[in-house]
């Protein structure tokens, strides 16, 4: 089994100087808590806020890059990057955990192509097309609809990551945006971290008929770990900002592998995953506090019956075959 955590905002952490060689007291994700939790690979995400644009955007975005080489550079005994699916199983095979490159929010590439091109250049394998708020890529699902969907950019914007073989993450996409990357998009795409809107009202949440369209279309959607994505009455309590009285609206993993449950029976066993957004969430499920946790999920999937093949699916197995599919589809593989 080969496992993949699609979304971990570790860079931020990076950038406030977290050393990723010890197990921090504070923090989801360090190597030693990827080993201790049987996680074999993360994507690192390049986050951009969306109080951030143009210039600024950019330099944010490749700091963060500059931090995640450095980390690497510092340890190569642990951890190596990796840019394919082919890579990441010989890190396995020398005992090396991998670490692949995303951007969250596409403002650092601005209205440029070139700069699309340079972070591929760079690594980085999937991008987010925005976060909570429209850019000039498409609308956010927390946006006002500027676009309504893609803009005239973003359809270039994805066209090129087709060609590239950089995979289109819809997380934080409105739901016009959604359909409109569907309609266009000549390669499966994603979700990297978003739960499932029956379990769980959120906007940024993926209803039903969304897993269904993505899964047609051989895509996958990767599980969200954070509690206010995972349930209603935690949101409620979490949103108004009325201070907890212990853990009892706190969920648990087992609400994670009630999302996975859900997606499993909407989309069905091949296009479901899980994106934790460790170290971009305030608070985790109980029983599930960090990536050395990661495998109760598995645990809990055993438990409900799940074959050894299908959680092996979920764990990573669905995303890699994403991820092979649009290397597979872009231009640069048939040069
Ligand atoms: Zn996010």
């Amino acid at each position: 089994m080969f496992v993949l955590d699609s979304h971990c905002d570790t860079p931020s952490a990076l950038l406030r100087g977290r050393d990723l060689r010890i197990d921090n007291p504070e923090g989801h994700l360090d190597f030693p808590k990827m080993k201790k939790g049987g996680v074999d690979a993360a994507f690192f995400a390049l986050y951009t806020s969306n109080t951030l644009t143009g210039e600024a955007a950019l330099e944010r975005a490749l700091r963060m890059l500059a931090a995640v080489q450095d980390c690497l550079e510092a340890n190569k005994d642990l951890a190596a990057p990796a840019v394919s699916p082919a890579e990441a199983f010989e890190n396995k095979a020398k005992g090396l955990i991998s670490i692949f490159l995303g951007m969250e929010n596409g403002s650092p590439i601005q209205d440029s192509l070139s700069l699309l091109r340079f972070f591929y250049r760079s690594g980085v394998r999937y991008m987010t097309l925005t976060h909570n708020g429209d850019n000039l890529i498409c609308d956010s699902a927390a946006g006002s609809g500027r676009w309504g969907g893609l803009s005239p950019f973003g359809r270039e914007v994805v066209r090129e990551m087709n060609s590239l073989g950089m995979i289109v993450d819809l997380a934080h996409c409105s739901d016009k945006t959604f359909t409109d990357c569907l309609e266009l998009s000549v390669a499966p795409i994603v979700s990297t971290h978003s739960s499932c809107r029956a379990l769980a009202s959120h906007r940024r949440n993926m209803a039903d008929w969304m897993l269904k369209e993505l899964a047609a279309q051989g895509g996958v959607c990767q599980i969200n770990f954070y509690p206010v994505f995972l349930s209603d009455e935690f949101a409620a309590v979490h949103d108004d900002n009325i201070p907890q009285s212990g853990t009892e609206v706190l969920p648990s993993y087992r609400r994670v592998v009630d999302h996975i449950d859900h997606a499993v029976e909407v989309a069905g066993i091949d296009h479901v995953g899980v994106g934790s957004d460790f170290d971009g969430i305030e608070v985790a499920p109980s029983g599930l506090e960090d990536a050395g946790k990661m495998h109760v999920i598995f645990d809990e999937m055993r438990r409900r019956g799940y074959s050894e093949e299908d959680i092996s699916k979920v764990a990573g197995g669905n995303f890699l075959r994403v991820f092979n599919d649009v290397i597979r589809m872009s231009k640069l593989s048939q040069k």
